[in-house]
């Protein structure tokens, strides 16, 4: 099992010269720096994928094998390939996600069997289909870590920090942690922010299209059932369905249980 080790380029600027990556000879790398791992089987994708990340300021772990990615600790976004020699990406991407909420991004390959409801209910946080850019990744490391590592924007909430409590249910947008009945609840990125938008205005009913639009970007062209899929396991981890409450024909709001 080989796990290589590569620090951001030096002199990694925001006009590089990025390699030829299907195509997109140059992409603008305006990213914060991230530690990447990269578990990727198929040496030319990795290749081109190192090289640019380590030309855009990321440093990147990479592994070969499932087994490799288990392995690893402490990076803070992972891009997982679907498709790796020992393991269904599947599966490593769901014991990834049991024990901690680093986010994942699915790199898919065309033909490539591959529910997209699926995977983000197994947890990814995003999936790209090969072949994609160096740039279309690049945007989606950025949107997923913006999110992640920095906290969501939160409306009207933004400069108060302290933990909401919305009935027996504490929500802490600072440490991005939920607990219900003084017990955590181990949400995955994207639940804690839908959870998160929703409990901005309690009580009020957000529609599926206004839900994808603030809690998925502006990229995000999947089908509102994807919305659906993130409600039914974030009830699921909540203990008690209630908590969301589906509006027929509108969309969802958020209450304790009563
Ligand atoms: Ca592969």
């Amino acid at each position: 099992m080989t796990v290589e080790h590569h620090r951001p380029r030096d002199g990694a600027t925001s006009s590089k010269k990025c390699p030829r990556w299907f195509g997109v000879v140059e992409f603008a790398c305006h990213n914060e720096p991230v530690k990447l791992l990269l578990v990727e089987d198929d040496k030319a994708i990795a290749e081109s994928l190192v090289e640019g990340l380590t030309a855009a300021g990321h440093s990147v772990v990479h592994v070969t094998t499932g087994a490799g990615a288990l392995a690893e600790r402490g990076q803070e976004l992972v891009l997982l390939d679907l498709g790796l020699p020992d393991m269904d990406g599947r599966d490593v991407c769901r014991e990834l996600r049991q024990r901690s909420n680093t986010p994942i991004i699915m790199l898919t390959a065309r033909g490539e069997e591959f529910d997209r409801v699926l995977g983000l209910e197994l947890g990814a946080d995003d999936y790209v289909t090969k072949p994609f850019s160096l740039r279309e990744l690049a945007a989606r490391i950025r949107a997923v870590g913006r999110r992640t590592l920095e906290g969501v924007p939160n409306g009207d909430d933004s400069d108060n920090n302290a933990p909401q409590a919305i009935g027996a249910m504490e929500l802490d947008r600072r440490t991005r942690r939920v607990r219900v009945d003084g017990e955590e609840v181990v949400l995955t990125a994207k639940e804690f922010d839908l959870l998160a938008f929703l409990a901005n205005d309690v009580g009020a009913v957000h529609t599926r299209t206004e839900i994808l639009e603030s809690v998925w970007d502006a990229h995000w062209y999947g089908p509102t059932k994807t919305v659906d899929a993130h409600v039914a396991s974030l009830r699921k981890k909540l203990g008690d369905h209630r908590w969301i409450e589906a509006v027929r024909g509108v969309g969802f709001r958020l209450e304790p249980p009563q």
